[in-house]
């Protein structure tokens, strides 16, 4: 068991609607010394790919993102939320459905800094419907740069979005894919 699925056993909490709350390590208080070694497991997972920059979404893939790319040494892009955002006019945009919220938002990312010869990892804290993945390939479609794969910290694999993003053809890996979170019991895949 990698340090990730420890710490979601240990300080993981399940709600209503298969959310898993891991605001106290992840997506709030952020552990330091876990993303370490994030950073570096996903890092074994795709340094083959000869990655020249990361791609996430703010704000919770932003530090995960960060501590991947420190052994990649690559740049981080991480794509704006919502329409008036600072990042100019000339945008590439995709629209996201949230998982949690229910709702829309767009994703923006400046053209300056996603070119063709770029090759992507894209890093996400969560995957649930693919969502979020599907807008950032989308993003980089328009640029014309290469999606590599994406690296995912916690996969729900009981949700469709797994499987949709490997049967469109993007080597999706993560740090912990979760089978199933019954009664709050969680159930890791091998
Ligand atoms: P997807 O786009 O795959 O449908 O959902 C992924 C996004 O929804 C993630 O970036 C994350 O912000 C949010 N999300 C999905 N499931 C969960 C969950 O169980 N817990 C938390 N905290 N966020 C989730």
């Amino acid at each position: 068991m990698n340090s990730l699925q420890k710490k979601i056993l240990t300080d993981g909490t399940v709600l209503p609607g298969n959310i898993l709350k891991v605001d106290s390590f992840l997506n709030h208080q952020i552990d330091i010394g876990l993303l370490k070694d994030m950073g570096k497991d996903f890092y074994e997972l795709f340094k083959s790919k000869n990655i020249t920059k990361i791609l996430t979404v703010e704000a919770s893939g932003i530090a995960i993102a960060c501590y991947t790319a420190e052994h990649f040494k690559v740049p981080v892009v991480f794509a704006k939320k919502g329409r008036h955002k600072n990042v100019g006019s000339d945008v590439f945009t995709a629209e996201v459905f949230s998982f949690t919220k229910g709702t829309s938002y767009e994703i923006a990312v400046s053209k300056l800094y996603l070119k063709p010869d770029d090759r992507i990892l894209i890093i996400d804290d969560f995957l649930a419907n693919g969502q979020a993945v599907l807008g950032l390939q989308k993003i980089i479609n328009e640029a014309g740069a290469v999606l590599c794969g994406a690296g995912i910290a916690i996969t729900k694999a009981f949700q469709p979005g797994e499987k949709f993003l490997l049967d469109a053809g993007i080597d999706v890996k993560s740090l912990a894919a979760i089978e199933s979170m019954e009664n709050g019991n969680i159930v890791f895949r091998d």
